[in-house]
């Protein structure tokens, strides 16, 4: 576990130098009083206006502010209440523009997920870069470029810009509440399988993987995952790994123009979830938390997939049995009842919807690169009881009952999240290979159909 700090320079720092967005990442133990440089280094205003809810302000709101003051800088406060939880909407995006139309605005976002969110929209529009100030290890959205959002009750990721700069004061992020540990520790999780969708994808010549974002995830992802146990007890070092590895998830996404280096069938099965408000316990469950259960949830479908012989398969037959774009149309609907998410899933199945002869080909060529796929899956994934264990130890939910997910109800998500998307994952090659059914009653212990 040694060696976080060149591990920093030789990853992240080196990928931040080629990133065309963020300039600088300011990862140490008492970060914080270098903001006010930080700021100088690399903005142009003289109006720091630091938006943050009352908790994320309580737990580096006053030193933050020292430190801008003494950079010379004017400091503006835009403080919402912590309770009830904010939601990251676009109308409350809106409403964090009206201090940034000051000549001289810095937007600085002093949180995490939802505050940063919402910050990333707002200077966005306002045409401001940002300066983002971490608070919790708590997801892969500080780097990235796209903001989630939810307008009119759906949750889509509007294209913005990821931050000029971004402060991680360890002793800050390490003093978070463990549970949003926890939550970043299962987005990261998820890169596992994500991961394995991107080699199936490769291997069928459908999305080939890249040479500059596939490496920054997955060469290093094993070491960032290692020590869930130190993580729990707010380990400077371990937490120092996790938000390297969030961190440089943000920039493989910018070199790829997308987030396929970052979200495969386990983030498709996560925004079901989220965009139906999935609570447990009286409470909403977190992305990180719902990407941990759809991980395990798909590395079980690996663990079934890698016992099958794809090599002998007959492509003509099962290219014949596989469903039309209507018998998937009448699935979404079956599966789906929001008008607008059915409409939607209809656009996304049918830009990745093959069948007859280019079904067959597809088929042909998956039957003749099994084994080599097979071998390469193997050595990238991990078993999901094994997966299961990691994040038990981060304390992240890993099961499905632990967030309140029936067996049936996670077979359905299992299936629907295919429809979600346009990118091919790995309930697609089950589907393609009329094995998607055996597979989902195979992982969730639940009947056919
Ligand atoms: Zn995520």
């Amino acid at each position: 576990m040694a060696g976080w700090k060149e591990e920093f320079e030789t990853v992240i720092a080196a990928a931040v130098r080629r990133s065309r967005t963020i300039r600088e990442v300011m990862m140490a133990r008492g970060a914080l009083p270098g903001a006010g440089a930080l700021v100088r280094r690399h903005f142009e205003g003289d109006r720091a206006v630091v938006f943050a809810d009352e908790a994320g302000f309580a737990a580096a709101g006053d030193p933050l502010v020292a430190s801008l003051e003494d950079a010379g800088l004017t400091v503006i406060r835009h403080v919402i209440p912590a309770r009830p939880l904010p939601k990251p909407t676009a109308k409350l995006a809106e409403a964090f523009r009206a201090p940034l139309k000051q000549a001289g605005a810095v937007p600085v976002a002093l949180g995490s997920g939802v505050i940063n969110d919402l910050v990333k929209h707002a200077a966005f529009v306002e045409g401001l870069p940002y300066l983002s100030v971490a608070t919790a290890a708590s997801m892969d959205g500080y780097a990235s470029a796209g903001a989630p959002l939810i307008r009119e009750g759906f949750k889509i990721t509007i294209p913005a810009r990821a931050p000029r700069a971004i402060l991680a004061d360890l002793d800050v992020i390490a003093a978070a509440p463990p549970e949003m540990t926890s939550w970043g520790y299962g987005d990261l999780a998820g890169k596992v399988p994500a991961g394995g969708d991107w080699l199936v994808a490769d291997a069928l010549e459908i999305e080939p993987l890249d040479e500059a974002a596939w490496p920054l995830v997955q060469h290093n992802l094993r070491g960032w995952l290692a020590g869930p146990e130190a993580l729990a007890r707010g380990d400077f070092t371990a937490t120092a790994r996790l938000f390297s590895g969030l961190t440089a998830v943000g920039l493989a996404m910018e070199f790829h123009g997308s987030s396929r280096p970052a979200s495969g069938a386990d983030h498709q099965i996560a925004h079901l979830w989220e965009m139906q408000g999935l609570e447990h316990g009286g409470r909403r469950v977190s992305h990180g938390a719902c990407v941990a259960v759809g991980c395990v949830a798909v590395l079980g479908l690996y663990d079934w997939l890698l016992e099958q012989d794809l090599g002998r398969i007959d492509p003509q037959a099962v290219a014949a049995a596989a469903p039309s774009l209507a018998r998937k149309f009448a699935e979404i609907e079956a599966l789906l009842d929001d008008p607008r998410i059915i409409e939607r899933a209809r656009e996304e199945t049918r830009a990745k919807h093959l069948e007859g002869r280019a079904l067959e080909a597809r088929l042909m060529l998956l039957r003749a690169r099994w084994p080599q796929l097979c071998a390469r899956l193997r050595a990238h994934l991990m078993p999901a009881g094994q997966m299961a264990g990691l994040l038990r130890a981060a304390g992240t939910p890993a099961g499905a009952s632990e967030i309140g997910v029936s067996p049936a109800r996670l077979a359905w998500a299992l299936k629907a999240s295919r429809f979600i998307r346009a990118r091919y994952t790995l309930p697609d090659l089950l589907e393609e290979t009329g094995l998607l059914a055996q597979a989902v009653q195979a992982v969730t212990g639940t009947g056919r159909g």
